[in-house]
């Protein structure tokens, strides 16, 4: 499933960030391009911006919600599959092979969850009154939340009903808060998600990259 709903604000594009031009296509014609690709993916359904009527080829279209949790929860009505993997179009990167590695590690582990993440790198603070620095974060326990994140689409079920959505920046989140074991699975390739206008340029530049390198 791509969550595609959101409306591009920050972006600043003038309408929704997922179809917004990146290298020669809309951005979300990256993820299901990957999509595609991966073996272990049967079925797409996409979340677009309710009002927005699209067809995209391959894929089921559904009507997202309000917020990016709520977008998910309605596409999962769309989805029949035992396991589902969410993945967010503002991430154009992810690869065939980091989809087929996260959907893998599920199946094999039994675990409730498996999501996409990196290691933090920079040295984190917290900010405390007039930005002054309250204290520094210890990292070496951190990371950082990407997509794709699958799950046995039942769990994935039971977490939206019991959870709070509006507070929910992930899908990983709703089953933590019931106790659920989710996986970290690294990722070997950036997989950065676009925000600005800033993050277009260094996804087009990493797919530059990646053509040069025959990839
Ligand atoms: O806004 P943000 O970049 O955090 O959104 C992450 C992903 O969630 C994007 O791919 C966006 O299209 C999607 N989204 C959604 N429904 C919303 C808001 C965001 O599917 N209401």
């Amino acid at each position: 499933m791509i969550a595609a709903a959101g409306s591009g604000q920050r972006l600043g594009a003038g309408g929704p960030k997922a179809f917004v031009e990146l290298a020669g296509r809309p951005l979300i014609e990256w993820s299901l391009a990957a999509l595609a690709d991966a073996s272990r993916v049967e079925r797409i359904v996409v979340a677009a911006p309710p009002g927005h009527d699209v067809e995209l080829a391959g894929a089921d279209v559904v009507a997202g919600g309000e917020t990016r949790a709520e977008s998910v929860r309605l596409a999962m009505e769309a989805v029949e599959s035992e396991l589902v993997v969410i993945h967010d179009a503002a991430r154009p990167l992810a690869t065939p092979q980091l989809f087929d590695r996260v959907i893998a590690r599920l199946a094999e582990s039994g675990a409730d969850g498996v999501i996409a993440a990196a290691p933090v790198a920079d040295t984190l603070k917290r900010a405390g009154e007039g930005e002054a620095i309250a204290a520094t974060v210890d990292r070496s326990e951190l990371w950082a939340a990407q997509t794709p994140q699958a799950f046995p689409s039942e769990t994935l079920r039971r977490a939206q009903a019991a959870g709070d959505l509006e507070a929910a920046t992930d899908e990983a989140w709703l089953i933590e808060r019931l106790g659920g074991t989710v996986l970290l699975a690294a990722v070997d390739e950036p997989n950065p998600k676009v925000t600005t206008a800033a993050d277009l340029e260094v996804a087009a530049a990493l797919l530059a990259s990646r053509r040069r390198a025959g990839r």
